[in-house]
């Protein structure tokens, strides 16, 4: 298939902030192929389209038929066959993501049929704790594996570790809380950078992910504490805090994971 074949269709595009959104795409003809949560896949558009306004101005803009490809982690569950959704942030100077935040519904984009990456639960026991912590929209591949995977009769303990600046950028809060509330094992721990920006106190954990890690946060309420033999961990979004984190957790006795099959830290960086 050519790039230049805007294969795809926008369905719901939902704005959570201005900076940052949750866009369904739509193949046009052809099927999602079968992928595993925690994948992505590449979205498109010709440099020819428009900017939104609040991004910066663009130094040298690429031929307007040039194609601008980037790889997005899929945030739906793998039994969704209707369309694909993605949570994206706003990248002010970047190339691709002023352009996704002028769709609008019905918009045409492309979006590669392959899906790709190693970042998935495929090694993972089932008996084994999991801990995945996200920074901004490096929580989406996990959205795709809670919604895949959750069961309400699950054994192991499962905690969803969330930084963003300020409350109003905690993506899927509000799916995330309720899970927590309705199920036993499942542990949504968000924390906040910017507790000052708040219009409300904030009440909830304040800091980076490398400080919820090291106040216990993250297993405070599993019946007993993650160790390196019973719990895998993984890291998406920030390379800094991806980085930050395997320091600190290989002082904590966690490796990070090879190809084959060793070690319980799982790394997916942004850029
Ligand atoms: C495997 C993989 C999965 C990804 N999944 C997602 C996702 O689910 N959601 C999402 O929003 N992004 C995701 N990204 C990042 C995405 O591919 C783009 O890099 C990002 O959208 C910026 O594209 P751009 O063309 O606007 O910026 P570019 O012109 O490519 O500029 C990127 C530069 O901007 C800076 N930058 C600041 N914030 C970010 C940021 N949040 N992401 C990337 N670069 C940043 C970095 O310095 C980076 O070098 C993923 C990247 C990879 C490698």
């Amino acid at each position: 298939m050519a790039v230049k074949e805007l294969n795809a269709i926008i369905g719901e595009i939902t704005f959570l902030t201005p900076e940052t959104m949750i866009l369904r795409v739509i193949p046009d003809g052809w099927e999602i192929p079968d992928y595993t949560p925690g994948q992505f896949a590449i979205l498109g558009l010709p440099a020819g389209s428009p900017r939104i306004e609040i991004s910066d101005p663009e130094e040298n803009p690429p031929a307007p038929d040039k194609f601008i490809l980037r790889s997005y982690s899929i945030a739906s569950s793998s039994a969704e066959k209707e369309f694909l959704e993605f949570y994206i942030s706003l990248v002010r100077s970047g190339t691709l993501t002023p352009r996704l935040f002028c769709l609008k519904r019905g918009d045409r984009i492309f979006l590669r049929p392959k899906v790709s990456g190693m970042f998935t639960l495929n090694q993972i026991p089932a008996e084994s704790n999991l801990i995945l912590m996200g920074t901004g929209t490096g929580l989406a591949p996990y959205m795709s594996m809670i919604r895949t995977f959750i069961k309400p009769d699950d054994n192991r303990n499962l905690s969803v570790v969330h930084g963003a600046r300020h409350s109003w950028d905690l993506g899927y809060n509000s799916e995330l809380s309720t899970l927590n509330n309705m199920l036993d094992n499942f542990h949504y721990v968000p924390s906040i950078t910017r507790p000052e920006h708040e219009l409300t106190a904030w009440t909830g954990h304040q800091g980076y992910l490398q400080d919820i890690w090291k106040s216990g946060a993250a297993d405070a309420d599993w019946d007993s504490p993650a160790t390196p033999e019973t719990t895998h961990i993984f890291l998406c979004g920030n390379p800094a805090m991806v980085e930050g984190m395997v320091s600190i957790l290989a002082g904590d006795g966690y490796m990070e994971h090879k190809k084959s099959g060793s070690g319980q830290v799982h790394l997916e960086r942004y850029w």
